[in-house]
């Protein structure tokens, strides 16, 4: 998609979120994990929001969760998406434990075709040169 195309607001990557945005940007999702406690956590930042360690380093992960809530928007709260409605936001939490708000692609904005604890898969869109958006999928069975 032409970037001049693109007229939603784009994330600007920080210092804490440049390993993630450069994930993404690889169709990877990289998140921090926290050596002390062992845990991934999100969003990122330079210690750890659980045990508060600052042994922390970045990990792949496998990208796969389920669906922990989720909203299907009739009025866009941007112009960007006005063209778009209705879409589905959603919190999905990953396997390994952190939640991400996110998107769900790939299923009719219906509540008959979407449920808590579906499983889903992210997959990604390049909206700029150094920006990929993570999104969610229903996973593909198998
Ligand atoms: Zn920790």
């Amino acid at each position: 998609m032409p970037q001049d195309a693109y007229s939603k607001p784009i994330p600007a990557p920080s210092p804490e979120t440049a390993r993630y945005w450069e994930g993404c940007r690889a169709h990877e999702l990289w998140l921090p994990f926290c050596r002390d406690c062992g845990r991934f956590f999100f969003y990122p930042r330079r210690f750890c929001p659980q045990c508060f360690g600052w042994d922390v380093e970045w990990r792949r992960v496998s990208g796969r969760g389920k669906v922990y809530s989720y909203a299907i928007q009739y009025r866009a709260f941007h112009p960007g998406w006005s063209q778009e409605t209705p879409y589905v936001t959603a919190l999905v939490e990953l396997d390994e434990g952190p939640r991400l708000y996110t998107n769900l692609v790939g299923v009719d904005p219906d509540p008959n075709n979407i449920r808590c604890d579906m499983p889903v898969e992210v997959v990604f869109e390049d909206i700029s040169e150094e920006i990929s958006l993570p999104k969610f999928r229903p996973a593909v069975s198998g």
